[in-house]
């Protein structure tokens, strides 16, 4: 059984309660901090932790914190990227919802730590009701004394505001999200300046994701060093995974990193193998923003060694890079499934929320959308394929954001690996037409 250090409580009556929560041990970690540790002691503990963001790009958590600017008289500020709109991903929302002093625990620890005295919480606009559960547990915190003028004593000060979110996808997106709480349309930034330099109203500020500011409680009262033992290499500590699709057992689980992928579809600690007794056919495993990996892959062993729940495991041999763990969101698809069907679906989404400032994600999503359309209702031609991968290296890396490559990495992987199925859509067109099922629950 893998340890539990951000769902150990997550089904004790109450837990989402002030009460509760502290009868388990909740703010410990904050009072471990303001009252022991300096903030300089803070970041090293989750510089030593090894913790990476859990959003999706896996960057250190600790390194980023090391690269806030301290200008003399300019606030700071934390904000908590609790956007979450990732297709297929849904664990936030979930840690949201029942145990939300977890998130405001470590939202005042990491505030003490990075100096800021303002943080908020973007929450995707959608979420009403995290929303409401977030801000009857600010209250209940201020009331108690661990949010607003000195904290537990110490001098420390904290104002923690909620944001509902623009209600687009690209405001998860982190300058985009930062503009968004200017009041003004989510459109991201060039980068550099990064967020560390110049964030919101042009000051410092850290963007961290929800998950990834809940791991600070664990890491402060273990220790970064204890936190890091969990895992495997750089891939420290422990992950929530947002597991849908075709499994037997769907849901948010807390994994710690470096379980088999095997193990994590088939065990029943853990989804339960696949539903209604069909086979495995391809793996999303970390969110729509990264390849598609067929079964025979995904479950291979590279040099003697299965493929791990890790941020390094996951690649698709070289084909895309950053981190293929991404969100953590984990959609397996049976043997029914229509891989064109899916892709498409990824293309219609991303050409949706694409915010339009740069051309080749404004048009080439656009493009991809409708040639993927008209090969699912058989109308497409054999060099469609061809021109599919052709658009997509024209987006990728070519964007002011990451959606750019995010949209054409599934397209071009899909192609890859199942290409006699998109060529299937043309010599059997009229079938092709006629079918519309084979789209994978997420
Ligand atoms: P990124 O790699 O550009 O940046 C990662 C983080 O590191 C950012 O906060 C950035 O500011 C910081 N950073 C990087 N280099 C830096 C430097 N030199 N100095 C200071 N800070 C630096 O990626 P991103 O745009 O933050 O995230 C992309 C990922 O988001 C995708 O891989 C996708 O998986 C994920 N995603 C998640 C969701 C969701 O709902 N969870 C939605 C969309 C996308
Ligand atoms: Fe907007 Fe797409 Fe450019 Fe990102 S890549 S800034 S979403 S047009």
């Amino acid at each position: 059984m893998g340890r539990k250090l951000l769902l150990e409580h997550i089904n004790v009556p109450g837990i989402n309660t002030l009460e509760v929560y502290r009868q388990k041990g909740g703010y410990a970690a904050v009072e471990k901090a303001l009252k022991t540790l300096t903030p300089d002691e803070v970041v090293e503990e989750v510089k030593k932790s090894g913790l990476r963001g859990r959003g999706g790009a896996g960057f250190p958590t600790g390194m980023k914190w090391s690269f806030l600017a301290k200008p003399e008289g300019v606030p700071r500020y934390l904000v908590c990227n609790a956007d979450e709109s990732e297709p297929g991903t849904f664990k936030d929302r979930y840690l949201m919802t029942y145990i939300p002093h977890l998130l405001i625990e470590g939202m005042i620890a990491a505030s003490y730590a990075l100096g800021a005295n303002t943080s908020y919480i973007y929450v995707r606009g959608e979420m009403m009701p995290q929303i409401r559960i977030l801000e009857r547990a600010i209250a209940e915190a201020k009331n108690a004394g661990l949010l607003g003028k000195n904290i537990f004593g110490t001098g420390y000060n904290l104002e923690l505001y909620v944001q509902p979110g623009g209600g687009a996808y690209i405001c998860g997106e982190e300058t985009a999200l930062l503009e968004s709480l200017e009041g003004k349309r989510g459109n991201p930034r060039i980068k550099p300046p990064f967020p560390a330099i110049a964030g919101l109203y042009g000051c410092p500020t850290v963007v961290n994701n929800v998950e990834s500011i809940a791991a600070v409680v664990p890491i402060i009262n273990e220790g970064g060093d204890e936190y890091a033992k969990i895992g495997i290499g750089r891939s420290t500590g422990t992950k929530l995974i947002s597991a849908s699709g075709n499994l037997k057992k769907p849901g948010v689980y807390e994994i710690e990193l470096g379980v088999p992928v095997e193990e994590f579809i088939y065990s029943d600690e853990y989804c339960g193998g696949i539903a209604n007794g069909k086979r495995l056919k391809a793996v999303v495993a970390g969110g729509s923003s990264v390849p598609i990996l067929p079964a025979n892959l995904i479950l291979k062993t590279i040099n003697n060694e299965a493929r791990l729940m890790s941020y390094e495991s996951l690649s698709d041999g070289g084909f895309a890079t950053g981190s293929m763990m991404g969100s953590g969101g984990f959609i397996a698809f049976d043997e029914d499934q229509c891989i064109v069907r899916n892709t498409w679906n990824f293309s219609r989404f991303y050409h949706h929320e694409s915010c339009g400032q740069c051309s080749p994600c404004r048009e080439g999503t656009g493009w991809m959308e409708k040639v993927l359309h008209r090969l699912e209702y058989g109308h497409g031609k054999m060099s469609d394929m061809d021109l599919l991968v052709d658009v997509s290296k024209k987006i990728e890396g070519n964007t002011i954001c990451p959606l750019g490559d995010a949209a054409a990495w599934p397209v071009a992987s899909a192609i890859r690996h199942f290409r006699d199925e998109f060529e299937w859509h043309v010599t059997n067109a009229a079938e092709a037409t006629s079918r519309n099922y084979g789209l994978a629950n997420y």
